[in-house]
Protein backbone atom coordinates (compact mmCIF):
# COMPACT_ATOMS: atom_id res chain seq x y z
CA UNK A 1 0.00 0.00 0.00
CA UNK A 2 1.53 3.17 -0.52
CA UNK A 3 0.09 6.35 1.00
CA UNK A 4 1.00 9.76 -0.07
CA UNK A 5 0.53 13.09 2.33
CA UNK A 6 0.23 16.42 0.15
CA UNK A 7 0.02 19.61 2.32
CA UNK A 8 -3.59 21.38 1.87
CA UNK A 9 -3.90 24.99 2.68
CA UNK A 10 -7.30 25.42 4.54
CA UNK A 11 -8.55 26.88 1.74
CA UNK A 12 -7.18 24.84 -1.04
CA UNK A 13 -9.92 22.95 -2.88
CA UNK A 14 -10.41 18.87 -3.27
CA UNK A 15 -12.60 16.72 -4.72
CA UNK A 16 -13.98 13.29 -2.43
CA UNK A 17 -16.47 11.30 -2.93
CA UNK A 18 -17.44 8.30 -0.39
CA UNK A 19 -20.36 5.97 0.24
CA UNK A 20 -21.84 2.42 -0.07
CA UNK A 21 -21.61 3.24 -4.08
CA UNK A 22 -17.65 3.67 -4.34
CA UNK A 23 -15.92 0.59 -5.52
CA UNK A 24 -13.66 0.18 -2.51
CA UNK A 25 -16.30 0.67 0.36
CA UNK A 26 -14.84 -0.28 3.73
CA UNK A 27 -11.21 -1.02 2.59
CA UNK A 28 -10.41 1.79 4.79
CA UNK A 29 -11.73 -0.17 7.31
CA UNK A 30 -9.27 -2.98 7.14
CA UNK A 31 -5.36 -3.18 8.05
CA UNK A 32 -5.87 -1.16 11.21
CA UNK A 33 -3.96 0.73 13.05
CA UNK A 34 -6.78 3.07 14.73
CA UNK A 35 -6.27 4.87 17.85
CA UNK A 36 -9.10 6.31 19.99
CA UNK A 37 -9.02 9.39 21.90
CA UNK A 38 -11.40 9.27 25.10
CA UNK A 39 -13.98 11.33 23.61
CA UNK A 40 -14.32 8.87 20.76
CA UNK A 41 -14.70 5.82 23.17
CA UNK A 42 -17.30 7.48 25.03
CA UNK A 43 -19.49 8.41 22.18
CA UNK A 44 -18.72 4.62 20.74
CA UNK A 45 -19.60 3.23 23.76
CA UNK A 46 -22.65 5.16 24.26
CA UNK A 47 -23.94 4.32 20.83
CA UNK A 48 -23.75 0.48 21.41
CA UNK A 49 -25.52 0.97 24.89
CA UNK A 50 -22.46 -0.22 26.53
CA UNK A 51 -20.44 1.35 29.65
CA UNK A 52 -17.08 2.38 28.84
CA UNK A 53 -15.62 -0.06 30.59
CA UNK A 54 -17.37 -3.31 28.35
CA UNK A 55 -16.33 -1.24 25.16
CA UNK A 56 -12.76 -1.10 25.99
CA UNK A 57 -12.46 -4.77 27.04
CA UNK A 58 -14.45 -6.12 23.70
CA UNK A 59 -13.07 -3.33 21.06
CA UNK A 60 -9.76 -1.96 22.39
CA UNK A 61 -6.58 -3.06 22.76
CA UNK A 62 -4.32 -0.68 25.60
CA UNK A 63 -0.49 0.37 24.82
CA UNK A 64 2.21 2.78 25.91
CA UNK A 65 2.48 5.99 23.58
CA UNK A 66 5.87 5.08 22.20
CA UNK A 67 6.50 9.29 22.58
CA UNK A 68 4.52 10.15 25.08
CA UNK A 69 4.44 7.46 27.73
CA UNK A 70 0.84 7.61 28.48
CA UNK A 71 -1.53 4.86 28.37
CA UNK A 72 -3.36 5.29 24.75
CA UNK A 73 -6.16 2.78 23.26
CA UNK A 74 -6.22 1.62 19.37
CA UNK A 75 -9.16 -0.44 17.79
CA UNK A 76 -8.88 -3.79 18.43
CA UNK A 77 -8.19 -5.52 14.55
CA UNK A 78 -9.72 -8.68 13.36
CA UNK A 79 -8.65 -10.98 11.12
CA UNK A 80 -8.06 -12.03 8.45
CA UNK A 81 -7.40 -8.38 7.45
CA UNK A 82 -6.95 -6.60 10.23
CA UNK A 83 -10.39 -5.20 9.68
CA UNK A 84 -11.88 -3.09 12.65
CA UNK A 85 -14.39 -4.66 15.10
CA UNK A 86 -17.17 -2.83 14.14
CA UNK A 87 -17.29 -2.81 10.52
CA UNK A 88 -20.22 -4.91 8.53
CA UNK A 89 -21.27 -5.24 4.50
CA UNK A 90 -23.61 -2.58 5.19
CA UNK A 91 -20.69 -0.18 7.11
CA UNK A 92 -19.62 1.08 10.08
CA UNK A 93 -21.90 -0.27 13.40
CA UNK A 94 -21.52 3.37 15.03
CA UNK A 95 -21.42 5.75 11.95
CA UNK A 96 -23.36 8.56 13.80
CA UNK A 97 -20.32 8.50 16.93
CA UNK A 98 -17.57 7.38 14.29
CA UNK A 99 -14.04 8.54 15.77
CA UNK A 100 -12.41 11.48 15.12
CA UNK A 101 -10.06 9.83 12.50
CA UNK A 102 -12.58 8.26 10.84
CA UNK A 103 -14.43 11.20 10.02
CA UNK A 104 -11.06 13.26 9.07
CA UNK A 105 -10.48 10.67 6.63
CA UNK A 106 -8.65 11.49 3.74
CA UNK A 107 -7.48 14.44 5.70
CA UNK A 108 -4.87 14.49 8.20
CA UNK A 109 -4.86 17.09 10.59
CA UNK A 110 -1.79 18.26 13.23
CA UNK A 111 -2.49 21.09 15.54
CA UNK A 112 0.08 23.49 17.05
CA UNK A 113 -0.09 24.66 20.41
CA UNK A 114 2.12 27.81 21.08
CA UNK A 115 3.40 27.25 24.96
CA UNK A 116 3.20 30.77 25.53
CA UNK A 117 -0.23 31.82 24.47
CA UNK A 118 -2.54 28.17 24.36
CA UNK A 119 -3.35 29.40 20.66
CA UNK A 120 -3.99 26.24 18.41
CA UNK A 121 -2.92 26.48 14.58
CA UNK A 122 -4.31 23.76 12.55
CA UNK A 123 -2.73 22.11 9.41
CA UNK A 124 -4.00 20.00 6.91
CA UNK A 125 -3.16 17.47 4.13
CA UNK A 126 -4.82 15.48 2.08
CA UNK A 127 -3.92 11.35 2.05
CA UNK A 128 -3.97 9.74 -1.01
CA UNK A 129 -3.76 5.81 -0.42
CA UNK A 130 -3.91 3.95 -3.50
CA UNK A 131 -6.93 1.64 -2.48
CA UNK A 132 -9.08 4.91 -1.77
CA UNK A 133 -10.84 5.28 -4.80
CA UNK A 134 -12.69 8.65 -3.80
CA UNK A 135 -10.32 11.03 -5.05
CA UNK A 136 -11.11 13.33 -7.63
CA UNK A 137 -14.93 12.75 -7.68
CA UNK A 138 -17.64 14.11 -6.26
CA UNK A 139 -18.08 17.11 -4.45
CA UNK A 140 -15.66 19.67 -3.73
CA UNK A 141 -14.62 20.50 -0.54
CA UNK A 142 -12.37 22.58 1.61
CA UNK A 143 -10.63 21.62 4.95
CA UNK A 144 -13.33 23.74 6.75
CA UNK A 145 -16.10 22.25 4.86
CA UNK A 146 -14.67 18.99 5.21
CA UNK A 147 -14.39 19.49 9.12
CA UNK A 148 -18.22 21.25 9.43
CA UNK A 149 -19.72 18.17 6.56
CA UNK A 150 -18.10 15.28 9.27
CA UNK A 151 -19.57 16.94 12.06
CA UNK A 152 -15.52 17.50 13.63
CA UNK A 153 -16.05 20.10 15.83
CA UNK A 154 -17.40 18.82 19.06
CA UNK A 155 -14.87 15.92 18.56
CA UNK A 156 -11.69 18.33 18.10
CA UNK A 157 -13.13 20.77 20.69
CA UNK A 158 -12.84 17.71 22.99
CA UNK A 159 -9.34 16.17 21.88
CA UNK A 160 -7.70 19.27 21.49
CA UNK A 161 -7.25 19.74 25.28
CA UNK A 162 -5.31 16.63 25.32
CA UNK A 163 -2.79 18.20 23.62
CA UNK A 164 -1.85 20.21 26.72
CA UNK A 165 -2.00 17.35 29.15
CA UNK A 166 0.76 15.13 27.09
CA UNK A 167 2.75 18.90 26.75
CA UNK A 168 2.61 18.50 30.33
CA UNK A 169 3.93 14.94 30.82
CA UNK A 170 6.66 15.70 28.08
CA UNK A 171 7.69 18.89 30.29
CA UNK A 172 7.26 17.95 33.94
CA UNK A 173 7.54 13.93 33.86
CA UNK A 174 9.75 12.91 31.02
CA UNK A 175 10.51 9.74 32.51
CA UNK A 176 8.47 6.66 32.00
CA UNK A 177 5.65 6.42 34.17
CA UNK A 178 5.33 3.80 37.22
CA UNK A 179 2.37 1.19 36.29
CA UNK A 180 0.60 2.24 39.22
CA UNK A 181 0.87 6.23 37.26
CA UNK A 182 -0.18 4.74 34.11
CA UNK A 183 -3.10 2.77 35.55
CA UNK A 184 -4.36 5.73 37.40
CA UNK A 185 -4.38 8.27 34.25
CA UNK A 186 -6.24 5.51 32.27
CA UNK A 187 -9.13 5.41 34.35
CA UNK A 188 -8.97 8.69 34.43
CA UNK A 189 -9.19 9.46 30.60
CA UNK A 190 -10.93 6.26 29.44
CA UNK A 191 -13.24 4.97 32.32
CA UNK A 192 -14.44 8.68 33.31
CA UNK A 193 -18.07 8.47 31.90
CA UNK A 194 -18.27 4.94 34.43
CA UNK A 195 -17.96 6.34 37.46
CA UNK A 196 -21.26 7.50 38.81
CA UNK A 197 -21.97 11.15 39.66
CA UNK A 198 -21.97 11.85 43.21
CA UNK A 199 -25.04 13.93 42.65
CA UNK A 200 -27.10 10.78 41.83
CA UNK A 201 -25.35 7.46 41.37
CA UNK A 202 -25.80 6.73 37.85
CA UNK A 203 -22.71 6.94 36.05
CA UNK A 204 -22.25 9.65 32.93
CA UNK A 205 -22.97 7.40 30.31
CA UNK A 206 -26.24 5.91 32.00
CA UNK A 207 -27.38 9.34 32.89
CA UNK A 208 -26.82 10.76 29.33
CA UNK A 209 -28.33 7.92 27.02
CA UNK A 210 -31.73 9.01 27.25
CA UNK A 211 -30.73 12.34 25.84
CA UNK A 212 -29.37 11.00 22.43
CA UNK A 213 -28.13 14.32 20.85
CA UNK A 214 -27.13 16.44 24.62
CA UNK A 215 -23.03 15.45 25.20
CA UNK A 216 -22.83 18.52 27.36
CA UNK A 217 -22.52 16.13 30.39
CA UNK A 218 -20.02 13.83 28.81
CA UNK A 219 -17.96 16.68 27.68
CA UNK A 220 -17.64 18.58 31.19
CA UNK A 221 -16.80 15.13 32.76
CA UNK A 222 -13.73 15.02 29.91
CA UNK A 223 -12.64 18.27 31.05
CA UNK A 224 -12.88 17.36 34.56
CA UNK A 225 -10.71 14.14 33.73
CA UNK A 226 -8.00 16.02 32.11
CA UNK A 227 -7.59 18.28 34.89
CA UNK A 228 -7.34 14.84 36.89
CA UNK A 229 -5.00 13.56 34.83
CA UNK A 230 -2.24 16.83 35.06
CA UNK A 231 -2.64 16.58 38.89
CA UNK A 232 -2.06 12.87 38.87
CA UNK A 233 1.23 13.89 36.36
CA UNK A 234 1.91 16.68 39.49
CA UNK A 235 1.93 14.22 42.32
CA UNK A 236 3.80 12.10 40.52
CA UNK A 237 6.55 14.24 39.62
CA UNK A 238 7.23 15.30 43.02
S1 LIG B 1 -11.34 3.71 0.79
FE1 LIG B 1 -11.84 5.90 0.46
S2 LIG B 1 -13.62 5.98 -0.94
FE2 LIG B 1 -13.33 3.83 -0.23
S3 LIG B 1 -14.77 3.67 1.48
FE3 LIG B 1 -12.81 4.27 2.36
S4 LIG B 1 -12.78 6.52 2.40
FE4 LIG B 1 -14.46 5.87 1.08
S1 LIG C 1 -15.05 2.84 13.54
FE1 LIG C 1 -16.36 2.63 11.75
S2 LIG C 1 -15.51 4.01 10.20
FE2 LIG C 1 -13.94 3.70 11.76
S3 LIG C 1 -12.65 1.99 11.05
FE3 LIG C 1 -14.27 1.12 12.35
S4 LIG C 1 -15.96 0.58 10.97
FE4 LIG C 1 -14.57 1.97 9.86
Amino acid sequence: MTELFQPLAHDTPFRFHCGPDVTCFNRCCRNLNQFLYPYDVVRMARALGLSAGEFLACYTRRHVGPETGLPVVSLKPQMPGRHCPLVTLQGCRVYNDRPASCRLYPLARAVVRDPQTGSIEERFALIREDHCQGHGGGTQWDARRWIENQGLSPYNCNNDPLLAVIAFKRHRHPQPLPPQVGDAIYESLYLFADTPDVSDGKSTLAATAARPADFTEIEGRLSAAYDAVVEILKESAR
